[in-house]
Parts: C-alpha cells; structure tokens; sequence
C-alpha cells in the first residue's frame, strides 16, 4: 500500500539522516565536543552548546521508555487509530518520539515498558524512508 500521509518536510542539516534512511540506516546528530548524540537534529549539541557536531550510525536498538494509544488523530491518520506512539530510549543515549509496530493497541496492558525495540523504515516516496520502532522482545 503506497503511503498516503503528510510526508516531513527535510529541514536545514538533516540530510545525513534522511540519507541514512533511504539506506535502512539510523543516522544520530553527535556531538564530537562532548562525544554524545542526541535527538532531534539541531545546529547546537544540546548538553554542552558546541557547535561542532557531525553524524554517527546507530545501532537501530533501544527500548521502550513509555508510549500512548492514539484514538483522535489528525485527519490523514485516522484511519490508522488506535495506534501506538512512545518514546524509545536510544542505545547510544536521548530519545526519540516514534510509532510503535507491533503492538496491539486494543491490549495496552500487554506493551511492556523496557521492552526491547528494532528501528525499521518505511517508504513513503522514492525519496524518503521514515523510521518506525517494532517491538522484538519483552
Ligand atoms: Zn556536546
């Protein structure tokens, strides 16, 4: 099924990320001051203000830091409630705002905080793969 949502709009200095992407790879802004990444992409390493940041290719693991079953939506998401969006706690460190796969969303009660996560990428056009987070053990 071809993807049929508000695609993101690719901001200033995110193009390793969506390179990255198109490639099944998750690329994280780092910090070669502090030597920590985090997320979201930004010009400035937001624990320490330095501005001498380059890209590092995560692991694609982490877990589960907590999540919330969506029933209204926007619009073009609709037809996708419920679904899932958590926050996933990156194994190279900070965190990262996502939809969760791989969950039912009718059983909360069964979505296990700690539970270990994959990223995956999604196209939505030739030009931009968007990354999901699937549970894969716990
Ligand atoms: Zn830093």
């Amino acid at each position: 099924m071809a993807y049929d949502k508000p695609i993101p709009a690719k901001g200033t200095n995110t193009g390793p990320f969506w390179e990255g992407a198109k490639a099944g790879k998750l690329m994280l802004p780092h910090c070669k001051e502090c030597n920590r990444v985090h997320w979201y992409p930004r010009f400035i390493c937001p624990f320490c203000h330095s501005m001498d940041l380059d890209w590092v290719e995560g692991s694609g693991e982490g877990t589960l830091y907590t999540f919330a079953v969506q029933h209204l939506t926007p619009p073009a998401w609709q037809q996708e409630a419920p679904y899932v969006t958590a926050y996933i706690d990156l194994k190279e460190g900070d965190r990262m705002l996502t939809i969760l796969r791989g969950v039912d969303p009718a059983k909360p009660e069964d979505i296990k905080i700690g539970a270990k996560v994959k990223v995956e990428f999604e196209p939505a056009n030739d030009d931009m793969h968007l990354p999901f987070w699937r549970v894969v053990e716990g």
